[in-house]
Order: C-alpha cells, then sequence, then structure tokens
C-alpha cells in the first residue's frame, strides 16, 4: 500500500507551538484513515521541542536555505532551534522511508510543514514564499507534498500513483 505522511496537527493532535491543533476536516484524510494509510508526523515534538513551546520563524531564508546552512530557525526568545528542527526532518524522513510513504500533506505556514509560504522570520505576521525545513528535506527524497488545501490534488496523485502500480503488477 502506497502511505500518505500527514502533518499529526491537521489530523487532531495537539501538537502546535501554542498547544493546540489545526484539525482538518476532510472525507479524503477519513477514508485514508481507515484504510490505513496514513502515517502521522510532527516532526518539531520529534526533535525534541516541548507543547507548548514559543513560536519559531526562519531566519534570513526557507528550509532550503537551512539545509544549506544558509539561514537559521529561532524562536521568538531569540534561541537557535535549527538543531532541533534538523533532528525532526531526519526522524521524518527515516518514518517515510520505512513506511514507503511517495508524497505527504502537510501544514502550510510552518517552519517546519509548510509547502508553499512561510512567515518572514520578523515574528509580525508577515508571509514569504518557500517551504518549511522537513517539508524542504523530504523534497529533496523526492517526496510529492501537498498541504491541507489540495487535499483533492492529493488524492488524485495517489490515484495515478497506484493505477501505476497495478498496471505494472504482473
Ligand atoms: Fe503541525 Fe508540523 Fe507544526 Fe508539528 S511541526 S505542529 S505537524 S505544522
Amino acid at each position: 500500500m502506497i502511505r500518505v505522511l500527514v502533518s499529526s496537527c491537521l489530523l487532531g493532535d495537539a501538537v502546535r507551538y501554542h498547544g493546540g491543533d489545526a484539525r482538518c476536516d476532510s472525507l479524503i484524510l477519513e477514508r485514508w484513515k481507515a484504510e490505513g494509510r496514513i502515517i502521522a508526523a510532527c516532526p518539531e515534538t520529534a526533535g525534541g521541542l516541548p507543547v507548548p513551546r514559543p513560536p519559531a520563524e526562519i531566519i534570513g531564508g526557507d528550509g532550503s536555505s537551512v539545509l544549506r546552512g544558509e539561514a537559521y530557525v529561532g524562536d521568538r526568545t531569540g534561541a537557535d532551534v535549527t538543531p532541533a528542527f534538523m533532528l525532526g526532518a531526519r526522524a521524518t524522513l527515516e518514518l517515510v522511508t520505512a513506511n514507503g510513504v511517495r508524497l505527504a500533506v502537510l501544514k502550510d505556514g510552518s517552519p517546519s510543514c509548510a509547502t508553499t509560504y512561510i512567515h518572514d522570520g520578523t515574528f509580525r505576521s508577515q508571509r514569504g514564499s518557500g517551504q518549511g525545513v522537513t517539508a524542504a528535506f523530504l523534497a529533496r527524497a523526492g517526496i510529492r507534498l501537498f498541504n491541507e488545501r489540495q487535499l483533492e490534488a492529493a488524492a488524485e496523485y495517489l490515484a495515478s500513483l497506484e493505477s501505476k502500480a497495478a498496471a505494472n503488477t504482473p
């Protein structure tokens, strides 16, 4: 079975920095859950950060810049939390590799999980384009990324992968 990585907070887990979730009510997610297809992950807690925790933003770039060592992740107290974010990205990739995941639906806007936009590092709710650290790490490994507004596109992509796999099965 082709499995789908989903940000834990979208599934209703209270793992966000403020102690809440980002539950996404969706028939597609319900179907995937019933099929046993979902692998849930929260890269920030996997990296050892607590709940709640100070909000963090990428300073000086996006997730790809962090992977290249050209930017870092700082929290609102001024602490450099890049090592925890990198640990979480690696742990998430291990989970993905161990479970045959080919695509991910991740919470947009997060310094870890964002697929299209992040905050600009000023802690003033200003958006900039870019991926989070884990999202960039997974994309680099060939995982196709979607966010919570793109569940139908994710389901279509999954269906295309499954029909290719069926066509190649003798
Ligand atoms: Fe949700 Fe990802 Fe942030 Fe965890 S790291 S709370 S899964 S957006």
